[in-house]
Order: C-alpha cells, then structure tokens, then sequence
C-alpha cells in the first residue's frame, strides 16, 4: 500500500550514496545555487520551504542569499544530517529542519517562497511532484514563488551504438569463438530493447531529428489531476539515412527571474546525473532523410505504485502502421 511505498521509496534517501551523486552532479547544484543568489531581492528577510531538503544544502543557499525563516522539510532519516550541516554551518537560528513528509508537516503561516529538486528520471519517476503541489496549495502565500517554477519535456528518435553493438555481437556480424550463436538474436533483442525504460546518456551523433518539447508544467498553475497523465504529441523529419532503436527523453527546469536560469539534462548540453531516458522500439527500423515519425505520448504513474512509472507511446514511421508500446520504470 502507499505508506509503505513511501517508507520503502524514503529508505532510498537515508543512504549517503545518493546525496553524493546529486551534490556532485555540478549542474545541477550550481543551477540551485545561482538562481537562488541571482534571485536575492525573492529571499531577503523572506520565509521559504525546502521541500525534500536532503542534506540541506538548498536551505543553506536560501538563507546564504538572505532568507530570514527556511523550513527544511526532509522525510527519510538524513534529516539528521541536515541538522548537523545546519548546525555546522551556524545557520539554526534561520533553518528549521523538520523530519517529516511535506504532507504531514507542522508548518505555522504561509510561505514567500517554495524551494525543491522534486525532479526524477523523465521529470516524472518518484512522483514527487504531487508534494510540492500538496505544499503549495496548503502553504504558498497568493503570488509566492516557486523555485523552479517550469518544467519542460523534450523526445526525439534516436539511433543507439550500444545497442547496435550489442545486437551485432549475437547477430552473426562478430566472431563468437568460432560459434555461430545468430540463433540468440532474437531473444538478445528482446532483452536489450526491452519494456523497461533505460537511463544512459545519449549523445549529438546519436540524434535523428530536431527534438520537440511535447509538454510544459507550470508550477505555479499545473493541478494533481493534470499531473495524473503528461500527454504530448510529436512530429519528426529525419536528418539523413540511419537505424533507428527508439526514442529519448529528456526534460529542462526553470527559475522564476528576469533571464529565466534553465537547468536542461539535454544530450547537447553537460551530463546529468539524470542523463536521458530510452524508450526503444521492439525492432530497429531503417529511416532515410525526410522520413517522418509521428505520434502521442504519455506518462503517469504506475497503478501498483505511484512512485514507478508507465510511458506509452502511439507512433508511425514513415507513414506506416501506428504502433503502440507501453514502458514502465520501477516495476
Ligand atoms: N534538496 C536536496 C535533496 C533532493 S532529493 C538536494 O538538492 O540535494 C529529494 C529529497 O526529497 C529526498 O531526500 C527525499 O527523501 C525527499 N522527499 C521526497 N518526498 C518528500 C516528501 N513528501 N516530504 C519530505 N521529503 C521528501
């Protein structure tokens, strides 16, 4: 059931492991950390929530830039070590760190300012959007913000050499010891371009078309039902002759301000701990210049835990048969 779920989803964050890749992950850290000191003037002397403070380094950025009140709400038990950092850091006089879910939070009055890094591979896995939602509606005065406050998905189609190599190496192309093991081919396949949505990172020479944004939340506005299901539909003109494995997908947050700070986990731009995500096709099908893919896609929460999720995908090549395929993470 959800309670536990959620106690098995918050045990993943009370190991150090995951608190180490974030916080090494620079792009990501240094997005939080100069919006919010970008953003001086929204902080000073203002009351803002850290929603899944973690080892709270974000709350530490909200005070360094001025807040005079940061309510650092962490779940699993490295709240603990929020509260070390805090203390550390000097900083117990302006930061509460509050162990609890958001959900269950004591937090008296309302809030200037919401802070979190909600966002999980394809934007949506780990639901944990719907917290900052639910602290928002409680807790957000009328006009306050939210940091980040867009969220932006992008697919394209992708050719991928890792599986291609993979494929060739059962496929009869490559020498297996002198076996001919061209037999297994077909259930390779069936492993390496599986159901189950593949987190890697793809690169400029790997990509077919112009990618397109197939949907933007705006958080000051989106509701738990619209993030019930992410929908979006694409339209690509292949660059030239090539094998096509799949699609990938990524996302792009922003910050409220005039210059609008973007953190992208594009494959264009510097690695992620994100990466992208692989939704691949049963089979690789030959695409030439000019060949267009089209379809649908949708994301939402898996119905045996809203923590994984499901990705479905309605798509034509070349003009051919629609094709549908269902993905899930977590599962
Ligand atoms: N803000 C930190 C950690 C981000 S990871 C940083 O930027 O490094 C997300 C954190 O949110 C995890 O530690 C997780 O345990 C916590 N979390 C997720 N959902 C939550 C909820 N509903 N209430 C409180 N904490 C939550």
């Amino acid at each position: 059931d959800r309670t536990e779920q959620d106690s098995e989803y918050f045990q993943c964050y009370s190991d150090i492991t995951v608190h180490e890749e974030m916080l090494s992950d620079t792009v990501r850290t240094n997005a939080y950390k100069t919006a919010i000191f970008r953003s001086q003037d929204c902080f000073f002397g203002k009351t803002v929530l850290d929603i899944g403070a973690g080892t709270g380094i974000l709350s530490i950025f909200c005070a360094q830039a001025g807040a005079s009140k940061v309510y650092a709400v962490e779940a699993s038990t490295v709240s603990q070590l929020a509260c070390d950092v805090v203390k550390h850091n000097g900083m117990e006089g302006k930061i509460e760190v509050i162990c609890n879910p958001v959900e269950n939070a004591d937090i008296p009055g309302e809030v200037d300012v919401i802070v979190s890094e909600w966002m999980g591979y394809s934007l949506m896995y780990e639901s944990m959007l719907s917290s900052v939602l639910y602290a928002r509606d409680k807790w957000l005065k009328p006009g306050g913000l939210i940091f980040p406050s867009l969220a932006d998905l992008f697919i394209v189609p992708i050719n991928d050499t890792t599986v291609e190599e993979r494929l060739d190496f059962w496929s009869g192309m490559k020498d297996v010891y002198g076996v001919d093991m061209s037999c297994v081919e077909t259930f390779a396949r069936k492993c390496v371009m599986s159901q189950d949505m593949a987190v890697c990172p793809i690169y400029p020479e790997n990509i077919l078309s112009h990618p397109v944004k197939f949907a933007t939340l705006n958080l000051a506005t989106i509701t738990q039902d619209d993030i019930a299901t992410i929908a979006g539909s694409f339209r690509f003109c292949c660059y030239g002759s090539s094998l096509m494995h799949g699609f990938a997908v990524w996302f792009a947050v922003s910050f409220p301000g005039e210059n609008r700070l973007t953190l992208s986990t594009s494959p264009y731009g510097q690695e992620t701990h994100w990466k992208q995500t692989m939704l691949y096709l049963e089979e690789e099908v030959h695409v030439e210049q000019d060949t267009e893919i089209s379809g649908d896609i949708r994301m939402s929460p898996s119905e045996n835990n809203a923590r994984h999720l499901c990705v479905s995908i309605t798509y034509s090549i070349g003009g051919g048969a629609c094709k549908t395929r269902n993905f899930q993470m977590g599962n």
